[in-house]
């Protein structure tokens, strides 16, 4: 699914995009779709490119980067992006464009890959470090048990002096 930005209509294009599991790359191991993301799209020109503004939602399946527990994550993000047009180059935008200069992708060629913008800033909405819930306790570095459901019989005064530096890592 492509965008021709030459076919862009002055009042710009609306599009709608729905992706399942197979539209999101292969070595996203770590995200699985509970339902299909849905993105709807705005694509608009303007003097230097192509302006698009999107919405996105979907809810994801992800591991707790704490207990390792797989958890729910909706997801309902708003994006924009701004794409520079290599073939509508004139003198007088540069300045305009270096203003936002971080926000600008150049285009390849005439076309927006539309999967690909999606995939891209759905993507970025990504948790670094995603948690099932803001207090998780995590494992008990010792037993493993999680500490979220359970307690265990390891006090942390039991644990040897010489693993207490990595405690403090986990
Ligand atoms: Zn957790
Ligand atoms: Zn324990």
């Amino acid at each position: 699914m492509f965008v021709d930005i030459t076919q862009i209509p002055l009042e710009g294009l609306d599009l709608h995009f729905r992706g399942g599991e197979d539209f999101l790359d292969p070595s996203g191991e770590r995200v699985h779709l509970l339902r299909p993301v849905e993105a709807t799209l705005h694509f608009c020109r303007t003097p230097i490119g192509v302006w698009v503004r999107g919405q996105i939602s979907s809810d994801l399946q992800l591991h707790c980067s704490r207990c390792f527990e797989l958890f729910a994550l909706p997801v309902c993000e708003g994006f924009e992006m701004r794409y520079r047009d290599p073939l509508g180059e004139s003198v007088e935008e540069e300045h305009e464009l270096g203003r936002d200069e971080l926000d600008v992708s150049f285009l390849d060629g005439a076309k927006i890959n539309v999967p690909g913008l999606v995939r891209e800033n759905l993507l970025l909405a990504l948790p670094v470090q995603p948690l099932c819930h803001e207090g998780c306790q995590g494992l008990c570095p010792r037993c493993g048990i999680n500490r979220n459901g359970g307690t265990c019989l390891c006090s942390p005064a039991s644990i040897d002096p010489r693993w207490r530096k990595l405690e403090s890592l986990l």
